[in-house]
């Protein structure tokens, strides 16, 4: 069944998404499938309708990701800082797409405060920050992607998909929900997955190219987490999975090695909450998940400075590795009797 949007939405969006406004489209820092598609699905068809555009992101996103078309026209922050500073100087519309806050974009916030430009949410993560001029957000959609259909479709119709598009909006709600595995109650995503297959994307390409992609090295270091890395406490029905800089080094990491990793533990039995620590240059970086009502984001922005969704979310530690994970545990032990309900 089709979600009651607000109405405005769409008319208000119709009003400023055209030729003579200067739109830029950004997502959050690390970009995921649902960032780069949401992105991009957006960014074909309002070239398809005559609205042209400029794609951001704060840094580059890996391999299983840019093959997306029109992946080669975005800008990057990290490596095009000034061509993004005037960019976003420049710019009448920003809009924000898979994030709710600017602090997510990491270096770039501070362009968003010094532009003058109108600031645009669409975004399905909960807890918006409250900056934005105009705040699209919706949380029952399966992603950021599913949303940008449903605010394209009411505006210009099915007629603006063409199969780029397609590709990347099917993308970005395949990788949201784990192939449609989970964040995927309703059976809107389900039509709307169709009618983008329809339109021109190809599952099997999509699925190949996003998840048949390994490098050797990575599905090694799979391998060696799972075998090596993984600390399972049947009793708090939790497990972590913790890689230290030398680790990485080892396995020859390469951005997005260690992405999805976090979600292996959820298949043991009687396992409803998943965390992975991830050593970088000056924090750990970490990513949680569950099943059921146990909320990472809660957890997330409670203990690590982040957020996400109720079964999905990230944050850091600024912590030593070791200081890192003894807290982990300890914290497992405060939250017990929460897991213990959540696992029933
Ligand atoms: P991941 O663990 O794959 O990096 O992220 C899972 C979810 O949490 C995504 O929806 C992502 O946008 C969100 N997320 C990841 N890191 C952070 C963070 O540091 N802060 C907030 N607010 N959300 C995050
Ligand atoms: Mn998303």
């Amino acid at each position: 069944m089709k979600l009651n949007l607000d109405e405005a939405w769409a008319g208000a969006l119709r009003e400023l998404l055209v030729p003579t406004n200067r739109i830029v489209l950004t997502t959050h820092h690390n970009p995921d499938g649902d960032a780069v598609g949401s992105v991009l699905g957006l960014w074909h068809i309002l070239e398809q309708v005559g609205v042209h555009a400029t794609a951001v992101t704060p840094n580059d996103f890996p391999d299983f990701l840019s093959w997306m078309p029109g992946s080669d026209t975005i800008l990057r922050f990290s490596s095009s800082r000034q061509k993004v500073r005037e960019v976003m100087a420049g710019a009448d519309i920003i809009i924000c797409l898979d994030y709710n806050g600017f602090s997510r974009t990491e270096d770039m916030e501070s362009l968003f405060s010094a532009s003058s430009a109108k600031k645009i949410l669409i975004d399905h993560h909960p807890q918006p920050e409250n900056t934005f001029d105009l705040s699209i957000s919706v949380v029952e959609v399966s992603s950021t992607s599913e949303l940008v259909f449903e605010l394209a479709t009411e505006i210009y119709g099915l007629k603006a998909f063409n199969a780029d598009a397609a590709t990347c909006l099917y993308a970005g709600i395949m990788t949201d929900t784990g192939s449609f595995s989970y964040a995927c109650s309703r059976g809107r995503t389900l039509e709307i997955a169709g009618m983008l297959v329809d339109s021109g994307a190809v599952v099997e390409r999509i699925q190949s190219l996003v998840y048949n992609n390994f490098s050797a090295d990575r599905m090694k270091l799979l391998g060696y987490c799972l075998a090596d890395k993984m600390m399972v406490f049947p009793e708090f029905h939790a497990a972590y999975i913790w890689l230290t800089r030398e680790e990485l080094k080892r396995f020859n990491y390469q951005m997005g090695d260690t992405e999805g990793l976090v979600n292996y533990p959820l298949s043991i039995k009687g396992i409803i909450f998943s965390v992975i620590f991830v050593e970088n240059d000056n924090h750990i970086k970490v990513s949680l998940r569950s099943r059921g009502n146990f909320s990472v984001n809660e957890f997330a922005r409670k203990y690590y400075n982040g957020g996400g969704h109720l079964n999905a979310a990230g944050g850091k530690s600024f912590q030593p590795i070791d200081a890192t994970l003894a807290d982990f545990e300890q914290l497992l032990r405060q939250h017990l009797q929460e897991l213990n309900a959540a696992a029933i």
